[in-house]
């Protein structure tokens, strides 16, 4: 092999690099995680999920999420896994629900039913639209929007509330102003902070950070991290929630629809960069779509030096 001779600058800038790396990677972390799970149909799903909440409950993550199916659609299921992470694991469960298609009272009710068995936080959301619905109509005595829920669940009880925000901006939302106003509406109604739809150029997220300083927001933007487990899949998700998918990332897993293994390092390293990123820029809290999967989601954490026996000192 040729022995390649570094000028200078090179050698400099590599030498800078390495320091740079020496340095992050000796800080103590302060990085606090949080994990999203979706409530399995199969009795396989139902394996991988509680093998994933198993795995990452080392990690001690600050809660970790159930998601809600559009319309109520998965309600028993959801209660559930709560139900069950509840009395198996000390970990802190966290139900999302929605408004869409149902009553305040049935929302009250469930959300009374959650603070008995000893839930104390939730994750309030408006509720995707259901399929064959194209424009969004409010429940006649239901809660009509997010802040709406928010506003309504805080009655019902003291919940440590978290709500959904957009980077790129909701798809339904008229302008990036009354979105971010709508985001404001939901803190200002008793959120404690919001969790972002999934992003990749972290310049988005950081512009919208900036954007929601101007607008008065001081809760916590925690950035949703989506650890990419199949690219189609990702891509789908993409357009139904107007995330964008940029070239780079297209190019990265262009060629790998066969190769589950490469694609899985490439997602690996793609999140890592993500977060690493994000973590120069201050950020301190992340909030993981597992897709009820673990050992991305694990990986990730490792890099960013969330690790079991730290978690556990
Ligand atoms: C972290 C996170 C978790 C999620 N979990 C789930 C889940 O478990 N189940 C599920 O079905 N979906 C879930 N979703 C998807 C979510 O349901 C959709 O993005 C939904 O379309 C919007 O929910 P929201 O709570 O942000 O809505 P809202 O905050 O109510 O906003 C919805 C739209 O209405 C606009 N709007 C708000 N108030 C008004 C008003 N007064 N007048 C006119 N327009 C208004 C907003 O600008 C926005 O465009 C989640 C999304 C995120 C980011």
């Amino acid at each position: 092999m040729p022995v390649q001779v570094k000028t200078m600058q090179e050698r400099k800038i590599t030498t800078t690099e390495q320091s740079e790396q020496t340095r992050v990677d000796a800080v103590t972390p302060k990085a606090q995680v949080s994990f999203e799970f979706f409530p399995p149909i199969t009795g396989a799903m139902e394996k991988t999920l509680w093998d994933s909440i198993e795995r990452l409950s080392v990690l001690r993550p600050r809660f970790v999420s159930v998601t809600y199916g559009a319309d109520g659609s998965t309600r028993e299921r959801t209660h559930a896994v709560v139900a069950r992470i509840l009395s198996e694991t000390d970990l802190t469960a966290a139900p999302h629900l929605t408004c869409i298609g149902a009553s305040r009272g049935e929302i009250d009710d469930i959300a009374r039913r959650y603070w008995d068995m000893g839930v104390r936080h939730l994750v309030a959301i408006r509720g995707d639209l259901p399929k064959d619905v194209e424009k969004y109509r409010p429940h006649p005595d239901g809660y009509a929007y997010g802040s709406d829920l928010v506003a309504g669940l805080k009655k019902v009880a003291d919940f440590d509330i978290s709500v959904a925000a957009y980077p790129e901006v909701h798809p339904e939302a008229p302008n990036p102003l009354s979105d971010l106003d709508n985001l404001k509406r939901k803190l200002d109604a008793g959120a404690s902070r919001a969790i972002t739809q999934f992003f990749f150029d972290v310049e988005l997220y950081l512009r919208f950070r900036d954007l929601c300083a101007t607008a008065g927001i001081d809760s916590n933007i925690v950035p949703g991290i989506l650890p990419i487990t199949r690219f189609p899949q990702l891509t789908r998700f993409a357009k139904q929630c107007g995330a964008s998918v940029p070239d780079w990332l297209t190019r990265r897993f262009d060629g790998l629809e066969d190769d589950a293994e490469t694609r899985q390092l490439i997602a690996a390293s793609v999140a890592i960069e993500q977060v690493r990123l994000l973590e120069k820029q201050g950020i301190e809290e992340f909030h993981f779509y597992t897709l009820n999967r673990a050992e991305l989601t694990f990986a990730i954490c490792h890099a960013l030096g969330v690790r079991p026996q730290q978690a556990a000192a």
